[in-house]
């Protein structure tokens, strides 16, 4: 295994196990807030599945926490190149999800209502509209869409480095191939944390560990209900005469989803047939359904040569909706996981969130309904648009 690059500190105010995006954005807000953080990687930053998203962020849910914490990522994203001072190549694309069913209509226009009331630009538009928004999309069924113009694309390795780079700048130490193999935990309260490069001891850890959590939370006895759900994506070679500007489109009914990837198409959807599971092989037999879809959706994509692709992990929970606390058994174990496939629109806000959990402020919201014991209590907070 590679080893880190300088000898891990002896001792840390916070230690956070895993450099996606949500750990980044929490060593970053912690170590401007003043904080000693130390950042454990096992494999390189952004390595998990924050480097696999397509980069969508967009503040159209139906949970009013989802809305409020998107529109909170939305806005700090479209200010990263002041704070922390990073390129992240942000475009307000807008989302557009197409709408072909009559419960499909009603349900995102309630959804839209709240997005309203909670300040987000969003609106039901017809079918002519929905064309001319996204010219490539076809369909006598489309009877509605729910578009929201400042929903956007960003480029997810990049609020990595920037939030890392923020970091550093601050003073955190963040350190890459160091797994964390053990949690010391003394009655109930956290001593420091193990890995093969040495010990840190700290008294407050923060699994951000991704579809890993499970794993992350059991080394100091904390059950965190995430599952690993492999999803995979395709990209297209360049196109003639593709519009300079589109919107992430999303067939609701399908899950197919698509965008402008340079002067190509990315295009996703998940398989329902994927058995949960760490693999992220690439592999074709989702693919038949794939062009089903966007044969009737946008053909423009049929005839075009597909260039590669790539496959991740969602960290699923069972509600898909995040958890986000603290744990009420061991003292000081925060986490922020189960993301399920929003993880990186969510990170930027998040790691706002667990500073001020870690420093006993008040966050910007109320995260108590995304504990991650509210599975055990039966309390589920679920996300109607899943994508
Ligand atoms: C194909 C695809 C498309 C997606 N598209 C979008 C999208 O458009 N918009 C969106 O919001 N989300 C999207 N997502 C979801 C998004 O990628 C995730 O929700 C998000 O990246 C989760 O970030 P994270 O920081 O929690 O996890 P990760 O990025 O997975 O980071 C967790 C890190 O923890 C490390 N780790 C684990 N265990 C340990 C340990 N014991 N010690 C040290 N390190 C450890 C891992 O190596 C990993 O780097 C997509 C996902 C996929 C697969």
């Amino acid at each position: 295994m590679a080893r880190p690059r300088a000898p891990l500190p002896s001792g840390a105010d916070v230690v956070v196990v895993g450099g996606g995006v949500v750990g980044a954005s929490a060593a970053f807000h912690l170590a401007e807030a003043g904080a000693e953080v130390v950042l454990l990687e096992r494999d390189q930053l952004a390595g998990g599945s924050t480097s696999k998203a397509a980069g969508g962020l967009r503040a159209q849910f139906s949970d009013a926490l989802n809305i409020q914490i998107a529109k909170r990522s939305l806005e700090a994203c479209k200010a990263f190149g002041e704070r922390p001072g990073w390129e992240i190549d942000f475009e307000e694309i807008g989302y557009l999800f197409v709408l072909t069913t009559e419960a499909e209509v009603e349900a995102f226009g309630r959804s839209v209502a709240l997005q309203n009331e909670l300040g987000v630009p969003s609106r039901i538009v017809g079918p002519e509209e929905a064309l001319e928004l996204c010219p490539l999309l076809t369909g006598q069924d489309i009877l509605a869409a729910s578009y929201c113009p400042t929903d956007a694309h960003a480029t997810p390795e990049a609020v990595v480095q920037g939030y890392a780079f923020g970091a550093r700048e601050h003073g955190a130490h963040l350190a890459v191939a160091t797994p964390v193999e053990g949690i010391d935990v003394v009655d109930g309260t956290i001593t420091g944390v193990r890995t093969p490069h040495g010990n840190v001891t700290t008294g407050t850890v923060i699994c951000a560990a991704g579809a890993w959590s499970r794993a992350c939370g059991a080394l100091a006895g904390v059950h965190l209900d995430v599952t690993p759900l492999r999803r995979q994506v395709l990209f297209t070679a360049p196109l003639p005469d593709l519009p300079a500007k589109l919107p992430l489109t999303i067939d609701f009914a399908s899950g197919f989803y698509f965008h402008r990837e340079g002067r190509g198409l990315l295009m996703g959807m998940g398989d329902p047939d994927e058995l949960p599971g760490f693999s992220t092989e690439r592999t074709d037999d989702w693919i038949p359904a794939l062009l089903e879809v966007a044969e009737r959706r946008v053909p423009a994509i049929v005839s075009a040569p597909i260039q590669g692709g790539w496959a991740g992990l969602y960290d699923m929970s069972p509600d898909h909706n995040a958890m986000i606390g603290e744990a009420e058994d061991v003292s000081r174990f925060l986490y922020a996981t189960g993301f399920s496939g929003h993880g990186f629109l969510q990170g930027p806000a998040t790691g706002e969130i667990l500073r001020d959990l870690v420093l006993g402020r008040e966050p910007f919201v109320d995260v108590a309904p995304l504990s991650a014991k509210r599975f055990e209590r039966g309390e589920l907070a679920p996300e109607l648009h899943i994508v």
